[in-house]
Order: C-alpha cells, then sequence, then structure tokens
C-alpha cells in the first residue's frame, strides 16, 4: 500500500516561481520511505531537449538552477541557452561538469546511447553524482543503464514521467521513479519543480513497468475513442455531442475533451508523438509477455498504431490514430 506525505519547502536561493511550486508537491512512497528537504543539487544537466524535455529543462532555469544542457540537434537548446543555460558539446562534458544530469530521449536505442555510448554520460560521471533517466523506456534498459552508471560510481534513479507537453510546461508532471532512493530524496526538490507529485517505487524497473502500465492504457483509450467518434458521425450523430456527453459521465478523461474537438477537424497538433505511443504499446506488450498476462486490447490498439504510422503519421500527436480507422472504413466501402 501507498503512503502519501506531504512536503512543504522554502528554499531561499529560489525565485518566486519555485516557491510557489514547492509548496503543493506530493510524494508518494513505500512504507518506510524517508521523504527529506534537502537543498537541490547546485549544478543540474538535462540532455534531450525534445517536445517534453524542452520545457522541463525551462521550469528548472525559471527556478533559478545552474544548467547545463545537451542536445543531439544543437538548435533545440538555442532558447535556453539565451535564457541562460549552459551548453556542452556531449552528453559526457554535461555528466562531468554537473552534479545530477537527467536524461529525456525518445526510446530505448537513444537512452542507451547518450547514457553509456562514446562520449556517453557514464563517461563523465563518478562517485557522488546522479543520473536521473525521465525517458519512457522498458525494465530491461534501464537496468542496462543503470548498471553502467553505477560502474561509474554514480547513483542511478529511473523516472519516466506521465503528463504530456502541457502539464510540462506548467510544471505538473507525475513522476514515476525506482532506483536509489538516496538519489531519489536528493533530487526531490528538483522532481518538485517539474512536477506535481512523485512516486518512489522499489527496484530499477518497477518506474518503468509503472509508465508502461499508464501508457497501455492511455493508447486503447484513444483508439476506442476514435472508433466512437467515426461511429457516431456515421449513424447520424453531431460527434462535437459525443464529446459533450462523454465529458459529463464516468468515462469522462480531460484527454477525450482537449483533443476530440481538433480530431473531429482532423487536426493533430503534436503533444505526445504517434510513433512513442506505438513504442510504449510494444515495450507493455513485451511486459505483458513477460508474466504471461493476455492483453488483446492493447495488442490491438497497437495494430491501429501500427497502421498510422505506415501512413506517414508517426510525427503528428497520437490522436492522428483515428486516420488509421478512417482509411479502413473507406477500404471497406470501396469493396
Ligand atoms: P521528442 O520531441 O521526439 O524528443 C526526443 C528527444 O530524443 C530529442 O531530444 C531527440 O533529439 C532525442 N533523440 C532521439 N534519438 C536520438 C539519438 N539516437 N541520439 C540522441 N538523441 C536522440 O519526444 P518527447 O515527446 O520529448 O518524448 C521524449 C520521451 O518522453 C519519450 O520516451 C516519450 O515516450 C516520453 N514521453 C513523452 C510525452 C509527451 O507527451 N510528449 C509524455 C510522457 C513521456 P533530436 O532533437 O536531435 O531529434
Amino acid at each position: 500500500m501507498l503512503k502519501k506525505s506531504f512536503v512543504f519547502q522554502r528554499l531561499p536561493m529560489f525565485s518566486s516561481h519555485s516557491l510557489k511550486r514547492f509548496s503543493v508537491p506530493i510524494s508518494y512512497a513505500s512504507p518506510g520511505a524517508q521523504v527529506t528537504t534537502e537543498q537541490p543539487p547546485s549544478r543540474v544537466g538535462f540532455l534531450g531537449i525534445g517536445i517534453m524535455g524542452s520545457p522541463m529543462a525551462h521550469n528548472l532555469l525559471k527556478a533559478g538552477i545552474d544548467l547545463t544542457v545537451w542536445n543531439r540537434t544543437k538548435t533545440k537548446c538555442d532558447p535556453l541557452i539565451t535564457l541562460g543555460a549552459k551548453y556542452k558539446a556531449s552528453p559526457e562534458e554535461v555528466a562531468a561538469s554537473c552534479d545530477i544530469t537527467f536524461a529525456m530521449l525518445a526510446d530505448p536505442q537513444s537512452a542507451v546511447d547518450v547514457a553509456c555510448g562514446k562520449h556517453g554520460a557514464a563517461n563523465g560521471l563518478g562517485p557522488g553524482k546522479g543520473y536521473v533517466d525521465v525517458s519512457t523506456v522498458d525494465g530491461d534498459t534501464s537496468k542496462l543503464i543503470s548498471g553502467r552508471i553505477k560502474s561509474s560510481g554514480a547513483s542511478f534513479l529511473e523516472a519516466p514521467v506521465s503528463g504530456s507537453k502541457k502539464p510540462a510546461e506548467d510544471g505538473q508532471l507525475i513522476f514515476l521513479t525506482a532506483g536509489d532512493r538516496n538519489l531519489y530524496e536528493t533530487v526531490g526538490p528538483l522532481l518538485d519543480i517539474m512536477g506535481k507529485s512523485k512516486f518512489y517505487l522499489g527496484d530499477v524497473g518497477q518506474g518503468a513497468a509503472m509508465k508502461l502500465v499508464v501508457n497501455m492504457i492511455m493508447g486503447s483509450m484513444m483508439a476506442s475513442f476514435s472508433e466512437g467518434l467515426l461511429l457516431s458521425e456515421k449513424v447520424g450523430l453531431d460527434p462535437n455531442v459525443l464529446v459533450k456527453v462523454v465529458s459529463q459521465g464516468a468515462i469522462s478523461a480531460p484527454m477525450y475533451s482537449t483533443k476530440g474537438p481538433s480530431m473531429i477537424q482532423s487536426n493533430y497538433p503534436t503533444a505526445f508523438p504517434l510513433k512513442h505511443q506505438q513504442k510504449d504499446l510494444r515495450l507493455a506488450l513485451g511486459l505483458a509477455e513477460s508474466v504471461s498476462q493476455p492483453i488483446p486490447i492493447a495488442a490491438a490498439a497497437n495494430e491501429l498504431y501500427k497502421v498510422a504510422k505506415s501512413q506517414g503519421l508517426s510525427d503528428h500527436d497520437f490522436s492522428a490514430v483515428i486516420e488509421a480507422l478512417k482509411s479502413k472504413f473507406q477500404h471497406s466501402e470501396n469493396q
């Protein structure tokens, strides 16, 4: 059972933005977990300045953190550099110059490359430093990265996030952490700047598993919602009214009301890229396979996202999965 602890801190070195943020964070930890009110580490690195990494790094910067950034495509660092972030030319150099380094990468391969590859972060780490991987990867990948990081003498925490682009901008993410308990406590104030709550779930792999289960549910929800929108239209209903009806009942979810209206307009402004949702379903299928758990709904949803990818929709928002159903309907109508 989870124990809820409330943390309130006032850190004089931070701006009013961060003080406001520190008044509300919530920690959930397994029984016996210690929640401390330590000062945040002074030098922080951030690797991976994409849709999520950019606003997360921005919030650290706004809170007065001494931040050093790196991204494969350097230009994405430029707005942060303009705001005062330092830049280093490799993950190794970032890790070497910081106490704590965060990584927000696309997928298992890029997370391993950035942590363990040539000029990877592990080469710049050592005793007294910490590496926090907030990317969504599978447990085996996380354990591989953890092993390499810990062999340098540094600590490791996996901390994938629940919440998308807007919660990242608003500092409202939910961190699903596992790994070194001491590092969890050390980086707590930093997680509180970027998020509204944090869970400590135990050994490395448990944070990854929690994140994959959450996104497995979300992927199936979006696929089912897409079917509903199209079916409502086919039988002469107004899908906009469907969105309103759904929003008032027990199956209401913010995702439906935020994305429904644009889906009806065939607009898919990217908050969560479709390719990442399909990656998460694929990884969730592997997780289920590892314990012989049937997940037929998620398996069917995964097929739909694969169709959408084959239609060139990888970089659109995952709500574009509805397009895969449209072409299916058109196909059957033409037969
Ligand atoms: P994104 O915008 O596609 O960013 C991916 C990042 O990974 C970029 O910085 C990209 O660098 C980097 N990258 C990709 N391949 C690389 C490689 N081979 N070597 C080095 N760097 C590489 O994705 P995102 O939406 O920020 O998502 C990042 C992670 O968070 C993913 O694991 C995703 O599943 C997870 N997540 C996303 C959301 C969301 O709503 N977007 C929510 C929760 C979790 P370049 O800029 O050079 O391409």
